[in-house]
């Protein structure tokens, strides 16, 4: 089994499609190491074992509204797109979406997927519940009430049980429009950055970082916020517009200030085509807002090293949750996204410097995206950190849903090095 990019091969020795939580937990219980995957859309190996996989499209599928709480209870394993159809059928929506919506809620979740736009918070902020599978095949819920434990085990990294299914909160279905905005200049964008990507209910600026202004900015505007024909110099663009200039603009969801529901303006790219470019593989690095502009100036200073590996880079914008391993916990943040050319070995030879410059910034990387793991002080990005590490250890303390990816970064649990 590969991953969607096809960079990496599974070292999994069975995979497993259990067809009830039962199953799952039994499989669960007798596995000496075994992990859950998603959509597979992760680019690294957090999502990998030597042990068993274990797929969850086999269990019943659940999307069961409770209008009273204005929640929604959703398998792990739906996709956002799917999830979202059934959403605004019922007139309902979630607040934000990732670029994507094929990545499955608990996958996208426990990665700390996020959308953009100053005042969203990742998609995991909008989950009130968690319903999981322990190490001993013990089924377990989370809500709000749990406190420190919910708030450890929704951006979980997979390392605290299997996630069965989630309860995400609702609020009325809305309507967008979204508009590109072109050639953007570095000076006046960096000038008044915190103007731009608070100038529509989420913004993306797309860049290779050379030249002197940024080719895209994508405006996804509510339908009551004024629509933005300008913006520091940057002018709407004649025809829709694809984030990469040589790619046809038919994968896109609509733009040209069209309205429409929420679900198909909110991604980048439509369900019902395959998205992005296929062969790619992506890093991405969250700092708080207040020093995008420096860190944009510190990653612009390695352009000619980033521009030819690249096929792109979004910046994007988030807002600060509390959830204990979310690179968003406690901070505002802008997010630094780097679409790369399917070239590994020259893409992880410019991470280590990539990431030095943004060191300073207390930048965190992405957990699903490729990052060097030995290039992080986890302790001093993350205040609960080593509480997260506790419970993990406390929770999995033979390391069975631990793979060499997160020893690297949690440290290896003591029953499992004996
Ligand atoms: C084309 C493309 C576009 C993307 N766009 C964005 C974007 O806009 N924003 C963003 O932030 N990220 C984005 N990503 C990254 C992606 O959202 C994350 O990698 C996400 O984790 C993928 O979800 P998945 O279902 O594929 O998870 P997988 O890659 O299958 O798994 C990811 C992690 O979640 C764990 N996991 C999966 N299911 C479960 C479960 N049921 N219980 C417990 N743990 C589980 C796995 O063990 C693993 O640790 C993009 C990726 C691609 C390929």
């Amino acid at each position: 089994m590969k991953n969607w990019a096809g960079n990496l091969e599974y070292a999994s020795s069975e995979v497993r499609q259990p067809s009830s939580v039962e199953e799952l937990a039994d499989i669960v219980a007798g596995a000496r190491r075994v992990k859950a995957l998603g959509s597979r859309h992760s680019f690294n190996r957090v999502g990998d074992t030597d042990g068993v996989h274990v797929l969850l499209d086999g269990l019943p599928r659940e999307i069961e509204l409770d209008p009273e709480r204005r929640t929604v209870r959703v398998s792990g394993g739906v996709s956002y797109g799917t999830l979202c159809r059934s959403l605004e059928q019922s007139g309902v929506a979630i607040h934000n979406l990732a670029s994507l919506p094929h990545i499955s809620v608990a996958g996208a979740v426990q990665t700390g997927t996020h959308g953009s736009g100053v005042d969203n918070q990742s998609l995991a902020g909008a989950v009130e519940a968690i319903h999981l599978v322990r190490p001993s095949g013990e089924q377990a819920s989370l809500s709000r009430a749990d406190g420190d434990e919910f708030l450890a085990g929704v951006v979980g990294l997979g390392a605290l049980g299997i996630i069965t299914g989630l309860e995400l909160s609702v609020g009325p279905s809305f309507r967008m429009r979204q508009r590109v905005l072109e050639n953007l200049p570095w000076d006046r964008a960096l000038a008044n950055f915190p103007e731009i990507v608070s100038s529509a209910y989420s913004v993306s600026l797309f860049t290779d970082y050379a030249g002197g202004s940024i080719s895209q900015v994508w405006l996804k505007a509510l339908d009551s916020e004024p629509p933005l024909g300008k913006l520091f110099g940057a002018t709407a663009a004649r025809t829709p517009r694809h984030p990469l200039p040589d790619m046809s603009a038919e994968n896109c969801t609509l733009q040209m200030d069209e309205p429409g529901q929420w679900l198909d303006r909110l991604p980048h790219f439509r369900h019902e085509f395959t998205p992005s470019k296929g062969e790619e593989l992506q890093s991405e690095f969250i700092l708080p807002l207040e020093h995008a502009p420096a860190a944009i100036e510190a990653v612009r200073g390695l352009a000619p090293k980033l521009a030819p590996l690249l096929f792109v880079s979004e910046i994007r914008t988030g807002a600060a949750d509390e959830f204990w391993l979310s690179p968003f916990y406690r901070q505002q943040s802008v997010a630094l996204h780097f679409t790369w050319k399917p070239l590994q070995p020259e893409v992880e030879a410019v991470l280590p410097e990539l990431e030095e410059v943004l060191r300073p910034f207390g930048t965190r990387p992405h957990w699903g995206k490729l990052f060097s793991p030995a290039g992080h002080d986890w302790e001093s990005l993350y205040p609960r950190f080593a509480d997260f590490r506790s419970l993990a250890s406390a929770h999995d303390p033979d390391g069975k849903f631990r793979n060499a990816l997160l020893d690297s970064i949690l440290g290896v649990p003591a029953a499992s090095r004996r």
